[in-house]
C-alpha cells in the first residue's frame, strides 16, 4: 500500500460497522439483540456496534461447538485433512490482510505498520505452524518383553480461548490454532476493547471449516459472557491471557467444573544493561522493550537496570531514541506511538505517572501530550522516570503504557536482586557480551523468557508463559499439544493371558 492511499483512508474514516457473533458457522446478533460500542481511540468517537452476548449466546455458541466436537467431522479428520484446511483459514486472512490490520489499528489504536507488519503475519503464522505442527506431532512407544504399551494425544473437547485487547487477533489465533489442529473446537471471547477482528477470522473460518468448530461470542468478561463462558459444564479447557487479577477470578471459576487452565498473565519484567553491553544494540532493543504497541505489552522491559558506569551515557542515548518517535493517528504509516486502548486506561496510566513524578526524577514526558492535533484521542507520552524507591507502585505494578522505570546497579549480584524483586515472572532482556555472565543471569532470573542481547524474539516450538504471577502453565509447540489434548496410554498385552 502506498503513501498516499494511507492518507486517503485517513481521511475517509468509516462509521458504523455492525459487528456480530459468529455460531454455528453463522454470523448472528445476540439474542436479546443487546449490543456495545467500540471507540476509535485515536478519535474518541465510536466506529463499531457490537453484538453483546449474554447467557443465551453462550449457551447457543457452546451447544454449537459440543456437537461439532461429539458428532462433526472435525475431530475425525486426519492430521492432513485438518491441516489443509488450517492452511485454508490461513489463506483466507492473509488474501484480507490490510482489511484486517486497518480494522485492528482502528480498534485499539496499535500502530498500522505493527498490524501489518508485526500482527497479520503472525496470526497467519500461528495457523500455518499449528497446521503442520499436528502432521508432524509424534507419540511415543514403551516397549517391554510382554507388554507394548503407548501413548496417544486426543483432543479434549470444547475450548474456551479468552484473549486480551493488547494483541487481539495475534493472541487470540495463538489460542484457536493449536485448539483446533489438535481437533478441539473453540468458542473465542475478545476483549470488549477491541472486538472486531475476532469476528472477522470468525466469519473467514464459517466458510472455510465446517459450522461449530469455531465460534465468536463478543461481550464483556465478569458476570457476562466471559464468565459464563469458563463456568459452563460443556466446555472442557480454558486458555486465558490477561490481568493476574482476571487470571484468579478464572481460576476460581473454573474449579467446580475442574477444568484445564492455561493462564497468560501480566508482567514487569526486567531490563538489564551491563556495562560490557553493545550500547547501539542495547538502546534500540530497550527502545523497542517499552515503547512497542506503545508498552500495551505484556512482555515489555518496563523495569530498565542500567550498570552504574554507562548510566549517564546510556540515558541520553535511550531519551534522544524516544524522542524521535513519531507519535500521531495510528493509521499513519510514520506513526510509531498510538492513543492508549481506551480513555479509562488513558486515565489508569496517568495516574500512575502523576505518582511517579511525584515521587521520582521525569526525564522524558510524564502525561498526556500537548499536541491539539492528538486532543481527541487516548495519548500518553513516551515517559521515563528515574529515582523511585523498589517499593514504589511505579516499579511494582504493571502499568501498560509507554512508561519506563529505570534504576542504576552495581555489579551482578544487585542487578538479579533487583530484577528478581517482583511479584511477576513473565520476560527478562539481558544485555552484554560477557558469554559467561549471560547465561549466569538467564539461569538466575526467575521468568519464563529471558531474551540476551534481543527482544521478542518468538519460535513458536518454544514454551511460552510466565512464572509466578505472571502465569499457569506453558503454551507452545509439544507445551500446546500436551494442554490441547488429553494424553491417553495404551498397554497391550504381548504375551496371552
Ligand atoms: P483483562 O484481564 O482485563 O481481560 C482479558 C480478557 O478476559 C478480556 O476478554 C476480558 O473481557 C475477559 N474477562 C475479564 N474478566 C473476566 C471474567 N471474570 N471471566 C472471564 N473473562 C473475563 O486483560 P486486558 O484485556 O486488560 O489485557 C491486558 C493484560 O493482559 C495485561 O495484564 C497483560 O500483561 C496481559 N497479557 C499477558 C500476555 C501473556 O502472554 N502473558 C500477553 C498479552 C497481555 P472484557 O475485556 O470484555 O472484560
Amino acid at each position: 500500500m502506498t503513501q498516499t492511499a494511507d492518507q486517503q483512508r485517513l481521511e475517509h474514516r468509516d462509521f458504523g460497522r455492525d459487528v456480530l457473533h459468529v455460531i454455528d458457522g453463522e454470523a448472528v446478533p445476540s439474542a436479546d439483540g443487546r449490543t456495545f460500542e467500540s471507540v476509535d481511540p485515536h478519535t474518541g468517537r465510536v466506529w463499531a456496534r457490537v453484538a453483546e452476548g449474554g447467557a443465551e449466546d453462550v449457551r447457543r455458541a457452546v451447544a454449537a461447538a459440543r456437537r461439532a466436537f461429539d458428532e462433526g467431522p472435525w475431530p475425525r479428520m486426519s492430521a492432513d485433512e485438518r491441516g489443509k484446511l488450517m492452511h485454508a483459514l490461513a489463506d483466507a486472512v492473509h488474501d484480507r490482510r490490510e482489511e484486517i490490520a486497518q480494522a485492528e489499528t482502528r480498534d485499539m489504536g496499535k500502530p498500522i505498520t505493527e498490524s501489518r507488519t508485526f500482527d497479520l503475519p503472525r496470526v497467519e503464522r500461528n495457523l500455518r505452524f499449528f497446521a503442520d505442527w499436528l502432521r508432524m506431532s509424534e507419540a511415543e512407544v514403551f516397549p517391554a518383553t510382554k507388554h507394548l504399551t503407548y501413548s496417544r494425544y486426543e483432543p479434549k473437547g470444547v475450548v474456551t480461548a479468552i484473549s486480551p485487547w493488547n494483541f487481539p487477533l495475534m493472541l487470540g489465533s495463538w489460542k484457536i490454532a493449536p485448539a483446533l489442529a489438535f481437533g478441539n473446537t473453540a468458542i473465542l471471547k475478545p476483549a470488549e476493547q477491541s472486538p472486531v477482528t475476532a469476528t472477522m477470522l470468525g466469519e473467514l473460518a464459517a466458510e472455510v471449516l465446517p459450522p461449530g468448530v469455531l465460534n465468536v461470542v463478543q461481550g464483556f468478561g465478569p458476570d457476562a459472557a466471559g464468565e459464563y463462558l469458563v463456568a459452563s459444564p460443556d466446555v472442557d479447557l480454558v486458555t486465558f491471557t490477561g490481568e493476574s487479577t482476571t487470571g484468579k477470578a478464572i481460576m476460581a471459576n473454573a474449579a467446580p467444573t475442574l477444568k484445564g487452565l492455561s493462564l497468560e498473565l501480566g508482567g514487569k519484567s526486567p531490563n538489564i544493561v551491563f556495562a560490557d553491553a553493545d550500547l547501539d544494540l542495547a538502546v534500540a532493543g530497550t527502545l523497542k522493550g517499552i515503547f512497542k504497541n506503545q508498552g500495551e505489552v505484556c512482555l515489555a522491559g518496563s523495569r530498565l537496570l542500567l550498570e552504574r558506569p554507562i548510566y549517564d551515557e546510556f540515558m541520553e542515548r535511550l531519551i534522544a531514541g524516544a524522542k524521535a518517535l513519531p507519535i500521531g493517528d495510528p493509521l499513519d504509516p510514520a506513526t510509531q506511538i498510538g492513543p492508549m486502548v481506551t480513555a479509562e486506561h488513558r486515565d489508569r496510566v496517568v495516574g500512575f505517572l502523576e505518582s511517579g513524578t511525584a515521587d521520582g526524577a521525569v526525564r522524558l514526558g510524564g502525561g498526556v501530550p500537548s499536541d491539539p492535533a492528538l486532543a481527541d484521542g487516548f495519548y500518553v507520552e513516551p515517559t521515563i522516570i528515574e529515582g523511585l524507591p523498589a517499593d514504589h507502585r511505579c516499579v511494582r505494578d504493571e502499568i501498560f503504557g509507554p512508561a519506563l522505570v529505570v534504576s542504576p546497579f552495581d555489579g551482578e549480584a544487585e542487578a538479579l536482586e533487583r530484577a528478581n524483586d517482583t511479584p511477576y515472572g513473565l520476560a527478562a532482556m539481558v544485555w552484554t557480551t560477557n558469554l559467561s555472565r549471560a547465561h549466569r543471569v538467564a539461569a538466575s532470573v526467575r521468568a519464563g523468557l529471558v531474551w540476551v542481547n534481543c527482544f521478542f524474539v518468538r519460535d513458536l516450538r518454544t514454551p511460552f508463559g510466565g512464572a509466578k504471577l505472571s502465569g499457569v502453565g506453558r503454551e507452545g509447540g509439544v507445551h500446546s499439544r500436551d494442554f490441547f489434548t488429553e494424553a491417553k496410554t495404551v498397554t497391550v498385552e504381548l504375551d496371552g493371558m
